[in-house]
């Protein structure tokens, strides 16, 4: 059985001291293929990095909403010499976080509809985090036509999924569909076969039954076999269909 972590942070300072031994266990569970995803452009490049060094990584060039009160001039130059490296397989992580609201809801518009304007002028998927801001990623994500992406770590209501099924989109799920508050499972059974990913969003959201603890990409095991449950499927055919699903989305044979 092959696993597709569709979404990870292994750049994150929560894995500085061990990158190896956890890239080790991912593998040992399965995992084959990773996406570990930059939130600025310093993030990016390190990304790159370790994915030029490892066999099954790639990597995402993007600003973070919650980084957006840094978007500048400079920012997608800087982000577009990035995303033309050979392992660099989507941009993002880009959208609007009205929860934490880090950054000015304006600048975080701007910053996303740049990167929205990005991806499609590389032909390049976005991934894409929305968080208590259903409405205005459904909106913006409506006006870009012709851009690919996956609505990642899905958490929200029924009008954004529309938006993003409707727009041909990946939607991702991570270990929030363990949680016992998690209410979303008819929207999990919603998504078709064929735009399904799973991912960790490692080092956070450590799925039941290793909830609290640090979350790394071998846990996506135990999200993937959630997602089963929860859509009467079996675990090998489910992880079979994310696996092809990322590989389309990011485009690797
Ligand atoms: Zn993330």
């Amino acid at each position: 059985m092959n696993l597709f972590d569709s979404h990870c942070h292994l750049t994150a300072e929560a894995f500085d001291d061990d990158v190896e031994p956890i890239l080790a266990r991912a593998r040992a569970e399965g995992v084959t293929e990773l996406v570990t995803i930059a939130s600025d452009l310093d993030d990016a490049a390190q990304a790159l990095g370790l994915a030029r060094d490892t066999d099954g990584l790639w990597c995402s060039a993007g600003l973070h909403p919650h980084e957006a009160d840094r978007f500048d001039d400079s920012t997608i130059p800087g982000l577009r010499r990035l995303a033309v490296e050979p392992e660099v397989v989507a941009i993002g992580e880009a959208g609007l976080d009205f929860h934490y609201d880090n950054a000015p809801r304006e600048r975080q518009q701007e910053c996303f509809q740049a990167q929205l304007a990005l991806a499609a002028e590389l032909d390049l998927p976005i991934v894409v985090h929305s968080r208590d801001a259903d409405a205005e990623t459904a909106g913006l994500l409506r006006e870009a036509t012709g851009v690919r992406g996956v609505l990642h770590c899905f958490t929200g209501g029924p009008g954004l999924l529309e938006a993003g099924l409707d727009a041909g989109w990946m939607v991702s799920f991570s270990g929030i569909v363990s949680f016992r508050r998690f209410d979303g499972a008819d929207l999990v059974r919603r998504v078709p076969d064929d735009r399904l990913l799973i991912e960790t969003d490692s080092p956070y959201l450590a799925p039941v039954p290793v909830r609290g603890r640090r979350c790394e990409p071998a846990h996506v095991a135990w999200t993937l076999a959630r997602l089963a449950e929860v859509r009467d499927d079996g675990v090998d055919t489910l992880a079979a269909t994310t696996d092809r699903n990322a590989r389309a989305l990011f485009r690797l044979s």
